[in-house]
């Protein structure tokens, strides 16, 4: 049975105090729901990441990080390497989020790097990918969504998908208020799973989980999620808030 996640992206929000104090509430608010085969994982800012691994080491929550660098180490001002997130406890590493594709630049190829640089640390990657409002309205949504992931994920050996989580956000889906439908987050899930399976052996293709992303939110979680092939969500601002975020839990 594929594995359901609920993962919160915190993007460039919560201070040190801001974190520790929600990051609390959440501990209290998960104990009371039973995870049945559900993670529940929160990615806050760098500067956050060792005190929110620190206070959820005996709970539920897993921590990620938003983002890492391909390199080890050297001269890349203001950068983190995998190896840093290891070394404050974080086993796993949001890559491809499209703010980072949009307003940093970051391509297919460059994903592919830090995809490879984070496997080769063992860290699990959140792999994010979208089309824009363009591309669904030009009817081009499968050939972007498409040779996202095969530029950045198909290069790799089977054995690595074990590592792997996928997330299909919609670009005019996040932060919009605008969902995609439950159908269209299934059609696009479905076309996914099939694309992975005529690459790799349909065990692989079984076992990845796909969330879906953009303006998830508790009045419409349910739905989404109760579609086939989606695995759960990666959620934005409705994860900044405990009680959206345990009710998208909930949800699940
Ligand atoms: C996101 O940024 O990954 C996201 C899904 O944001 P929101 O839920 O706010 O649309």
């Amino acid at each position: 049975m594929r594995t359901k996640i609920v993962a919160g992206n915190w993007k460039m929000n919560k201070t040190y105090q801001e974190t520790k104090a929600l990051v609390k509430e959440l501990k209290h608010a998960v104990k009371e729901i039973s995870l049945d085969n559900t993670r529940v994982i929160i990615a806050p800012t760098f500067v956050n990441l060792q005190k929110a691994s620190k206070m959820t080491k005996s709970s539920a929550i897993e921590v990620a990080a938003q983002n890492m660098h391909q390199e080890a180490n050297g001269a890349y001002t203001g950068e983190i390497s995998a190896q840093m997130l290891k070394s404050v406890y974080v086993d796993t590493v949001i890559l491809g989020h499209s703010e980072r594709r949009e307003y940093f630049g970051e391509s297919d190829e460059l994903l592919a790097s830090k995809v490879d640089a984070a496997l080769a640390n063992d860290l699990e990657v959140i792999f994010c990918f979208g089309e824009v409002l363009e591309d669904r309205k030009s009817g081009n949504h499968f050939k972007v969504v498409e040779s996202q992931i095969k530029n950045a994920l198909f290069h790799l050996e089977s054995g690595a998908w074990s590592k792997i989580i996928l997330a299909y956000e919609p670009v005019w889906a996040i932060g919009t208020g605008e969902t995609a439908t439950p159908d269209q987050a299934q059609e696009m899930h479905a076309f996914i799973r099939e694309l992975v399976a005529e690459r790799y052996l349909s065990d692989v293709s079984e076992e990845v989980s796909i969330l879906y992303g953009g303006s998830v939110k508790p009045g419409n979680a349910e739905e989404i999620f109760s579609k086939n092939d989606v695995d759960g969500g990666l959620i934005g601002g409705a994860a900044l808030n405990v009680d959206d975020f345990s009710a998208i839990i909930k949800a699940i």
